[in-house]
């Protein structure tokens, strides 16, 4: 859209209605909370209000709000949000199993990871952990290509009885390409033929430099099956957290990213959303991706329908027009119309680029058949 209503910027913004007309009158711009202004306008708005604008792009108005950021005074501490990457059956889902202390593993047909799950857990020292269980990379890839920046530490699981695999050295390039820190479990440990020293050797070949090595990547040595090692693995995660110093504003409009989703039979569309700004509750109306709709219900990982979900918190999201795709974007908007209008923008932009490149490679075949 090339416009915002001024309640809506105030919403974004998460400033009050009353400010942000006040703030247009001292520019000599007279407008009801009801009337729309432009994104020039919306921009000097933003900065007025002393946040920052990084990224404006032509006259599209989510640009310029996307990169609205929180003021400083404004973050408070947020869980850290950890994604367990590995190869294929090197222990993925048994750790976060073991960290979790249920069985997933059990339950799942052909022990085969079949969505993305995302669980939150809390430490012997009270700390709050936000985990992301991945099937593959390709979430992962998809995601951040949309420049949603999901998770905040990778623990990479190596086999010990197994040592680097193609699918580790993938993690390990998302890893550095995302630029999150990494933290490698050696699993496997109580195997017969465990070589750990296999694994850190290997992992050297790909620049991943552990502690045990005089490096800088925490490695610790764990087995998903007898619990070895898990304490040490939950404090490696919480050390590295605090150097990070993860925080949100957890009182403004709720922003968040898409973990999953999928049209189920009795519910509708459903979204696993992780929560990374605001806070979300029942009855907010939001824009996700090319869909829009209303929180009918919110759903914790315990499968407990919750009121609000703040930073780092993973729920399904009820309430859906459609089903949105992995990495977009929920924005919490503050009008039904609003929220509809940007997803008809977005659904209306991407119908028109697919027809642009669909005439780019006609073209191109027209070219090389000549
Ligand atoms: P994923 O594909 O990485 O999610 O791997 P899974 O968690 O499904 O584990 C693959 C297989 O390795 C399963 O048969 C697990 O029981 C087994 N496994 C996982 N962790 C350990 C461990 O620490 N020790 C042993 N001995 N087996 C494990
Ligand atoms: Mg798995």
């Amino acid at each position: 859209p090339e416009a915002i209503t001024v309640a809506e910027l105030a919403n974004r913004m998460a400033e009050r209605v009353a400010d942000v007309v006040k703030a247009l009158m001292q520019s000599g711009i007279m407008a009801t909370q009801n009337q729309s202004i432009d994104a020039d306008t919306a921009e000097l708005v933003i900065e007025e209000f002393g946040h920052r604008v990084t990224r404006v792009s032509d006259a599209d108005v989510e640009d310029v709000i996307a990169s609205v950021e929180d003021k400083e005074e404004d973050l408070l501490p947020r869980p850290p949000v950890i994604t367990i990457m590995g190869h294929v059956d090197h222990g993925k889902t048994s750790l976060l199993d073991a960290i979790r202390q249920t069985s997933v593993t059990s339950g799942e047909a052909g022990g085969i990871t079949q969505h993305i799950g995302a669980y939150q857990v809390t430490t012997k020292d009270g700390q709050v952990l936000s985990f992301l269980d991945t099937p593959g990379h390709a979430a992962f890839t998809s995601m951040r290509s949309r420049g949603a920046q999901v998770t905040d530490i990778v623990v990479l699981v190596v086999a010990a009885d197994d040592a680097v695999m193609p699918q580790t050295v993938e993690a390990i390039s998302h890893a550095k390409a995302a630029n999150v820190p990494m933290i490698v479990a050696i699993n496997k440990i109580d195997k017969p033929s465990a070589n750990p020293t296999k694994v850190r050797t290997d992992l050297l070949q790909h620049e991943v430099i552990v502690e045990e090595m005089s490096g800088e990547v925490q490695d610790v040595e764990v087995s998903a099956q007898t619990g070895q090692g898990l304490d040490q693995l939950l404090e490696a995660i919480a050390l590295q957290a605090e150097i990070l110093e993860l925080k949100a504003n957890p009182n403004r409009a709720a922003e968040g990213a898409v973990i999953e989703a999928q049209l189920d039979v009795g519910r509708g569309p459903v979204a696993t959303v992780l929560v990374q700004k605001g806070t979300l509750k029942q009855g907010d109306i939001f824009v996700v991706g090319e869909q829009y709709g209303k929180v009918r219900a919110l759903i914790n990982d315990k499968g407990e329908r919750v009121k609000e979900a703040g930073p780092s918190v993973p729920v399904e999201v009820l309430g859906l027009n459609g089903t949105p795709e992995a990495g977009d974007v929920l924005n919490v908007t503050s009008t039904e119309a609003q929220a509809r209008e940007i997803a008809e923008y977005r659904a209306h932009a991407a119908k028109e680029k697919r027809a642009a490149a669909g005439a780019a490679t006609t073209l191109d075949q027209l070219l090389q058949k000549a």
